[in-house]
């Protein structure tokens, strides 16, 4: 397991994916992947999605309070955007893992429109302002990193002996 689900627990859903511009009120194909709760969003935890380092805390007018953190595994720079209010992981270079609490949902920024966790991951280091081609899709690399359905219980394959070679006489 590498990568987790930003946000956890009961209502805890996903809402709209990287790349999406179907919809009426996106002019621009979606730069992220969204996250919410059925029972309302407001400062509800965010967790890192995999183990790895605080990169960056940054206010910005469109996407509000953000995190960025760096992913040890695979060195891949993930933003959490529209948070609640400064996020207080502030110490850069701070170790964090999937239990870690990065910020609160929130509506910060003039691109949200409720709250709601918007985030993008790239393995640029600031990934909202990466070209669409740059960013990478949390959505699939959340469920790759899925244990697998467990399989049909198998009858145990009787593996031959194995014969070890005789020892060689010095
Ligand atoms: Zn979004």
């Amino acid at each position: 397991m590498t990568y987790h689900e930003p946000i956890k627990g009961a209502g805890a859903e996903r809402r709209d994916e990287l790349g999406n511009f179907n919809k009426a009120y996106r002019t621009k194909p979606h730069r992220g992947s969204d996250w919410g709760f059925k029972t309302g969003s407001e400062g509800k935890p965010v967790y890192a999605v995999a183990d790895g380092l605080v990169a960056k805390v940054l206010w910005s007018d469109v996407l509000g309070h953000c995190i960025i953190t760096k992913n040890s595994h695979d060195k891949v720079y993930t933003i959490f955007a529209h948070l609640k209010e400064a996020p207080t992981l502030a110490r850069m270079d701070r170790v964090i893992g999937g239990e870690t609490v990065v910020g609160l949902i929130g509506n910060t920024g003039s691109a949200s429109a409720g709250a709601h966790l918007h985030a993008a991951a790239s393995t640029e280091q600031l990934p909202h302002l990466a070209a669409v081609d740059k960013l990478l899709d949390l959505f699939k690399l959340i469920d790759a990193s899925k244990p697998k359905t467990a399989p049909v219980a198998k009858t145990p394959t009787t593996k031959p002996a194995t014969k070890k070679a005789p020892a060689k006489k010095a």
